[in-house]
């Protein structure tokens, strides 16, 4: 089977966790525990799903140019994803996100660094590698401009566009008309949804964590159900599933097909530690799905 050209436009961020028994008070310093670091970025992360799911997946995106940025090109390149669409930028840092890890109050920083620089113009500039693509897949942690831009492109050329509107801003009216599909969870589909017209809300493929999917079939909203797995770590769950789930419905399967597809996908996930650790191959899932 020839693999599916999936191009990804987004974010690529190096993850720093370290958890600590207690969150410091103002002025106060604490010791924590273990300090690890851990690719991230919502945009490498549904990249490397796909890649590890059977698609030619290209990353258009930012780094900085230091240590971060060169462990990160690295790291996705073990990944087969190709770096055509890479940039490394100087005087700027590698987007970061620093995670406090205590107990059930974990606390996030993220400092978009170079993934602010992947700008309308930057996206111009890689327009053959767009052009050259069978589905297109952003989220939004890159400046919204940008995403009209894609959008703009995958309507000159006809190709389908994902959306993930994740983390959730308001998306412009022409960014929803030409998307294919939107990915909300349930709580980015409730505020997607007061700003959507009835027309619009069958584009969504709404996930809600272990029920599965919510989807419009045939005029009818319908559940595609999750898998029942054993619970070890559910983040990187919506980022697998939307990799698996553009790289599904490139190979030219019908929406509920690449919806059960994804789910399972999505569901071993969550099976082991880490986001992008934990994503599955082809053959896992297909093993899990007969
Ligand atoms: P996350 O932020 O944890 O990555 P999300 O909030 O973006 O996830 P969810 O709707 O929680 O998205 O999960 C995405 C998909 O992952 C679900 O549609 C489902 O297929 C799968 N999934 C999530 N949680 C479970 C679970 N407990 N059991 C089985 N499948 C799950």
């Amino acid at each position: 089977m020839t693999k599916p050209k999936v191009t990804v436009v987004g974010s690529i961020n190096m993850d720093l966790t370290v958890s600590t028994p207690v969150i410091p008070k103002q002025g106060e310093t604490v010791l924590g525990d273990r300090f690890a670091t851990y690719p991230g970025g919502k945009g490498a992360n549904q990249a490397v799903a796909a890649s590890r799911l059977g698609a030619d997946v290209r990353l258009i995106g930012a780094v900085g140019e230091d240590a971060f940025g060169d462990e990160l090109a690295r790291h996705l390149e073990s990944e087969g994803i190709g770096l055509s669409g890479l940039t490394k930028l100087p005087e700027i840092s590698t987007g970061t996100a620093t995670i406090i890890l205590c107990e059930q109050d974990n606390r996030i920083i993220v400092a978009p660094g170079a993934n602010a620089e992947v700008t309308p113009e930057y996206v111009e500039s890689m327009r053959a590698l767009i052009k050259d693509s069978d589905i297109l897949l952003v989220q939004l942690e890159i400046p919204m401009e940008t995403i009209r831009k894609v959008a703009e492109l995958a309507e000159e050329y006809q190709i389908p566009l994902v959306v993930n509107p994740a983390p959730y801003h308001d998306l412009p009216k022409e960014v929803l008309e030409i998307a294919t599909f939107l990915t909300p969870n349930e709580s980015e589909a409730v505020l997607l949804n007061e700003a959507l017209d009835a027309d619009f809300q069958d584009k969504c493929v709404t996930t809600k964590g272990a029920l599965g999917v919510e989807v419009t079939l045939n005029g009818e909203k319908v559940i595609v159900p999750g898998y029942r797995v054993p619970v070890e770590d559910t983040t990187g769950a919506g980022d697998t599933f939307n990799g698996a789930l553009v790289t599904r419905i490139a190979l030219g399967y019908s929406l509920e097909e690449a919806v059960q597809f994804a789910n399972a996908a999505a569901a071993l996930s969550i099976t082991k530690e880490g986001a992008q650790s934990g994503m599955p191959t082809k053959k896992e899932v297909e093993m899990l799905i007969e």
